[in-house]
C-alpha cells in the first residue's frame, strides 16, 4: 500500500490510494476552505473514491486523467454518474480513450464503456479549485498532462516519473526522447522539494529524481 494523507497549512487535503487493476495511485486534493476538491486518475473503485471524498465533506469539482491509459479511466464515467462532476483530458489523448476497448482486451481486464471527456485541458490551464496549473508533459503518451500546486508544494506527475524512473513508452503513441525532454524542461525545474505523486508505486520528491532517477539524470549523460 502506498497511501499517503497529508492537511498542509490547514487548507490542503491530500489523499492518496491505489485503486483498479494495476494499483494506480488515485488522488484527492480538496480545498477545505472551498470544500471542494479535485479527483485524478479515478482509475477504479468509484464508489471507494465517492465515499473517500464524503468522508472528507468535499465535494468533486472536476474528474482529471492525466492521461488515457485503462488503469487510469476505468471509474470515471461511474464518478461522472455519481456526482456531474466534469471529466479532464487532453485531446492529444482522445483517440488512446477511444480505443478503451481495444487496451481492455490487450491487458485482459473486463471492458465497461466510459462517456467521452467534456472537458479538453491545456498546458498552463488553471485548475477549477486548489490554484493547481496544468503542464502538457508527453512522452509516456501524447496527451500526459502533470498538474503543480504551488501552495502546496506537491506535483501530480501521473505515468510522467516514476521514484527512480519513469513511465513506459512501447505503448500506443510512446515517445521516449518526448518523455525525457517533458522531465528536464517541465518537472526538474519545479521546486526540488515538491512532493511528487507518481502513477503508481511510492511517491517521491524532485530532489530525490534529480539526484537518483535511472533514466532521466538532473545532466543528460
Ligand atoms: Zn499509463
Amino acid at each position: 500500500m502506498n497511501d499517503h494523507y497529508q492537511v498542509i497549512d490547514n487548507r490542503w487535503l491530500v489523499d492518496v490510494f491505489s485503486v483498479g487493476p494495476l494499483q494506480c495511485n488515485c488522488t484527492i486534493i480538496g480545498d477545505l476552505t472551498s470544500k471542494q476538491c479535485l479527483v485524478f486518475d479515478p482509475g477504479g473503485q468509484a464508489v471507494d473514491i465517492f465515499n473517500r471524498t464524503k468522508k472528507h465533506h468535499l465535494d468533486i469539482s472536476a474528474l482529471i486523467c492525466t492521461h488515457a491509459h485503462f488503469d487510469h479511466i476505468l471509474a470515471a464515467g461511474d464518478l461522472h454518474q455519481l456526482t456531474g462532476a466534469l471529466i479532464y483530458l487532453n485531446r492529444h489523448d482522445f483517440s488512446l480513450w477511444k480505443s478503451l476497448e481495444l487496451q481492455c482486451n490487450f491487458f485482459n481486464i473486463p471492458y465497461q464503456p466510459i462517456p467521452n471527456p467534456q472537458h479538453w485541458i491545456v498546458d498552463e490551464q488553471v485548475l477549477p479549485c486548489c490554484s493547481g496549473i496544468a503542464l502538457h508533459t508527453p512522452g509516456h503518451t501524447p496527451g500526459s498532462m502533470s498538474f503543480w500546486f504551488e501552495s502546496a508544494c506537491l506535483l501530480i506527475a501521473g505515468d510522467t516519473l516514476f521514484r527512480h524512473s519513469v513511465g513506459r513508452t512501447d505503448l500506443w503513441g510512446g515517445n521516449q526522447e518526448q518523455l525525457q525532454r517533458s522531465i528536464r524542461e517541465k518537472l526538474y525545474t519545479l521546486d526540488e522539494k515538491a512532493l511528487v505523486i507518481t502513477g503508481h508505486g511510492l511517491l517521491t520528491t524532485i530532489s530525490e529524481e534529480k539526484r537518483m532517477n535511472r533514466i532521466v539524470p538532473a545532466i543528460p549523460c
